[in-house]
């Protein structure tokens, strides 16, 4: 049982790239940007899979201080040429609410991480950046606690959310996250807004990154946002989950093979 209502958020200066119930939107790139080579060589990987959004990581949100933090405001002009190179949007994540001005000059979506969001300050601002914003659930909120977050943003007049379930803390060690798929169905059935996955950040392992994505697509979700690095091995930040061009456009075409959800 859906909403009634289904909303498309549009991303991109030409809003180029919808995210709503007419597509399965696809973004990839690395999680961390690292160096101006490294991004561009991992938002080609993702383009040529057939995604439309990039994603990478600027301020990264680390739960060791002594973990690589991201490159800053370095990365977001990283990110904005790979954008002129390539012409993928980009999605990025702003960690602070006085970040938020200068994230929003370069980036075409804001993403709120999991460890913020019920971070009400950074929800207020990102609401008045005049940006979509991709709202990540916290690893331990439940779907009112996350779609109250949404909230926080609307009332300050953003309505172009995206939320994405990107796994929930719970017993099991197998994996670094439960995926709460049925958290896509139950959003769904309440909310208008649209609703995507992210199975890398989910399992923190690339082997079930295809299986969840698929499991994404056939419960309906909008899309789904997946890490890729042109070297893995030497990654600074979640190496172990990211995909290789190749695996890539493996997931694309699983994914593609799958029969579309009503
Ligand atoms: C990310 O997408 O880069 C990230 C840190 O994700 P999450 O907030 O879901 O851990």
């Amino acid at each position: 049982q859906h909403h009634p209502e289904r909303s498309t958020v549009w991303v991109g200066t030409g809003r180029q790239v919808p995210i709503g119930p007419e597509t399965f939107t696809f973004i990839a790139g690395p999680c961390a940007v690292e160096t101006a080579g490294q991004t561009l060589e991992a938002a080609q990987m993702a383009q040529a899979a057939g995604a439309t959004l990039l994603r990478g990581g600027a301020f990264k949100p680390r739960t060791s201080p002594y973990a690589f933090q991201g490159l800053g405001v370095q990365g977001l002009e990283i990110l904005a040429g790979v954008r002129e190179a390539t012409g993928m949007p980009i999605v990025t994540e702003v960690v602070d609410a006085r970040d938020v001005t200068v994230v929003a000059e370069h980036a075409d979506m804001l993403q709120v991480g999991t460890r913020n969001m019920a971070n009400f300050g950074l929800l207020q601002a990102v609401g008045e950046a005049g940006k979509p914003v991709l709202l990540k659930r916290g690893m331990t909120a439940t779907i009112e606690e996350w779609l109250m977050a949404a909230e926080y943003i609307a009332r300050r007049g953003n309505l172009d959310v995206v939320l994405c379930e990107r796994g929930i803390r719970t017993f099991e060690p197998a994996t670094r996250n439960t995926l709460d798929i049925s958290a896509v169905p139950v959003v769904q059935a309440t909310s208008h807004l649209p609703v995507i996955v992210d199975p890398s950040h989910a399992a923190g392992r690339k082997d079930l990154v295809v299986p969840l994505s698929r499991a994404a697509m056939g419960v309906g979700a909008d899309g789904v946002i997946v890490d890729v690095h042109p070297d893995p091995e030497s990654a600074l930040c979640d190496g172990p989950q990211a995909l290789l061009g190749t695996e890539l456009r493996e997931l694309a075409s699983a994914v593609r093979r799958l029969p579309p959800v009503l």
